[in-house]
Parts: structure tokens; C-alpha cells; sequence
């Protein structure tokens, strides 16, 4: 009896864990908003890969399939992606450590959001050595969704509170965690409050953020040191020190967030959402520019 109990409290534990909204990532606006952001900067070459890898459901737009890793994660098959869309750090030392953070919670290296965007990233650059079998629809969809992923600062939270979801606390009059709060409600109260409840007019802002004040800043955001084709490493320390900062701060269980929270961290959602789109260009670019060598071999 003993036996059968323990299993049914493990198998209700599981079932609670997968009951957990918002564990996904940006919601499906922040996903969309990095991606359309991100398809206006892609160069040329980058952009006629991205159309030839995508389904002909997508009609030719990446923002449309950004969403897909939160779709099918719940799906038996594609389980095993669930501990790609985060990395937990040591919780309160509000720094990122690629060897010491990147595992799943069964302690298998490299499978993290970081991981994942590096291996990705692999697999789109190996295009043209058809014995290597990868999907490339698949690698290009989760190198898109990961990267806006690891710019939510929250995907890169505590372990103990599980990247805030955990955390319980009230937006407004409304019950729900933290992590959902950074992930959907900041930017659904933005639409409703500043934008017209219209996706276009926020991107169209961010768009405009991009190309006025924040133009000095888009080259050392889309570099990579040493020349590499992707760098999600810096990604990841900026998102937990802005969860430090930003998402943790005065938000203790219990905490009802209202107009001083939401005004004092939209500015911060949506700088993480450009730098997101930015970075997601400048690696697709990078990837698709060196695509036409190695095709040739
Ligand atoms: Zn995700
Ligand atoms: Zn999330």
C-alpha cells in the first residue's frame, strides 16, 4: 500500500509540474514581437533560407511558427524539450554559469536553453552535409523561440522558485505567479493600456526604439566576442541580473503588483524584446552567410 501510494503521489506531483502555466517562455505576443522584429533586420541570403526552411503554412513568415516549441512540448513525443526553454541558477547569487547552470533537473549536461540555442545553431550551420539527417524546419523554429526565451529575464530565475513560477502574487486584482507576470501580463496590460490591444502598434514602437534612441547600442548587442556565430552565454547573465533587479525585486510572495510595478518593468520587457530580435537577426545572418562554402564541399 505504502508502495502504491508513493507512486500515486510522484505520478500527482508530475501532473501538477505540467499543470504550471507559463513555464514556456515569452507568451505567444513576446515570441511573436522578437521573431517580427527580427525579420525585418535579416539580410538577403538570411532571409531566403529562412523562407525555404520554413512550411508553406507559414506563408514566408518565421513570426507566425515562433510560438510552435510551446505548442507541441505537452506532446509525449517532444517531452524531452521541456528543460530547453530556461536554465536555473543558484537561487539569491544572481549570476549565470554556463558548466555549473546548463543540465536538465536530472543533471544531463547541455540541456538548457543556452545548450539548446548552441546546438541549434550547429545543426543550421551544417546544412549542405546531408548525412547529418537533422530537420532544419525543427533546428530553425527552436533557435528562433530559444533565443527570445533566454532574453526573458525569468528564464534564467532560481532554482528553488522555479524561475518565479512558484511565486505566487497578484497582478492587479488577478491571481497568478510571477513567472506569468514577465512571460504574458506586462505586455497584455501594455497592449490593452498604451497600444490599442493592437501586436503591430507595440512591434511598430520597438521597431522605431530600435532605429532612433537605442541605434548606437544595436551593434555591441549583436556582436558576438571572438567572432562566434552565436553567444548566448551574455544573454543568459543579463536576464538573471535583470530578474535581480527588476522582476524579484519587491515582488515577495504574497506581493500585489500594480501601476508601480507594471510602469517601472515595461521599459525593461521591451528592451529585452528588440535585443531579443536583434540578436535572433544577427545570428540567422551570421548562420545564412557562410551557408554558400560549405554547401559546396
Ligand atoms: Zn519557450
Ligand atoms: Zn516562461
Amino acid at each position: 500500500m505504502v508502495r502504491v501510494g508513493q507512486f500515486l503521489l510522484i505520478g500527482r506531483a508530475i501532473v501538477v509540474l505540467q499543470l504550471i502555466p507559463g513555464i514556456l517562455g515569452w507568451g505567444k505576443e513576446g515570441h511573436y514581437a522578437t521573431c517580427k522584429i527580427a525579420e525585418g533586420l535579416l539580410s538577403e541570403d538570411a532571409l531566403d533560407a529562412v523562407k525555404g526552411y520554413l512550411p508553406d503554412s507559414a506563408e514566408s513568415d518565421l513570426a507566425a511558427l515562433c510560438s510552435w516549441p510551446d505548442e507541441i512540448r505537452h506532446d509525449f513525443h517532444w517531452h524531452w524539450t521541456g528543460p530547453l526553454h530556461y536554465v536555473d541558477t543558484p537561487d539569491f547569487r544572481c549570476n549565470y554559469d554556463y558548466c555549473r547552470d546548463c543540465h536538465d533537473s536530472y543533471g544531463h549536461k547541455d540541456r538548457c536553453v543556452t545548450g539548446a540555442i548552441n546546438n541549434y545553431t550547429m545543426q543550421l550551420l551544417s546544412a549542405g552535409h546531408a548525412a547529418m539527417g537533422y530537420n532544419l524546419t525543427e533546428a530553425l523554429l527552436f533557435l528562433s523561440h530559444f533565443i527570445g526565451d533566454v532574453h526573458q529575464p525569468l528564464h534564467v530565475g532560481f532554482t528553488g522558485d522555479a524561475g518565479g513560477n512558484t511565486v505566487v502574487v497578484r497582478w492587479y486584482r488577478r491571481k497568478t505567479n510571477l513567472h506569468h507576470v514577465w512571460d504574458n501580463m506586462i505586455i497584455e496590460s501594455a497592449l490593452k493600456t498604451f497600444y490599442s490591444s493592437n501586436l503591430s502598434n507595440m512591434i511598430q514602437t520597438i521597431q522605431k526604439k530600435i532605429s532612433d534612441s537605442w541605434s548606437n547600442d544595436i551593434s555591441s548587442w549583436a556582436n558576438c566576442s571572438s567572432n562566434d556565430t552565436v553567444c548566448p552565454d551574455p544573454y543568459a547573465s543579463e536576464s538573471i541580473h535583470l530578474a535581480c533587479k527588476f522582476a524579484y525585486r519587491n515582488a515577495t510572495p504574497g506581493t500585489t503588483l500594480g501601476d508601480d510595478y507594471f510602469l517601472s518593468r515595461l521599459p525593461v520587457v521591451e528592451k529585452r524584446l528588440a535585443q531579443g530580435g536583434v540578436r535572433l537577426a544577427a545570428t540567422l545572418n551570421r548562420i545564412f552567410s557562410s551557408q554558400p562554402s560549405i554547401a559546396q564541399e
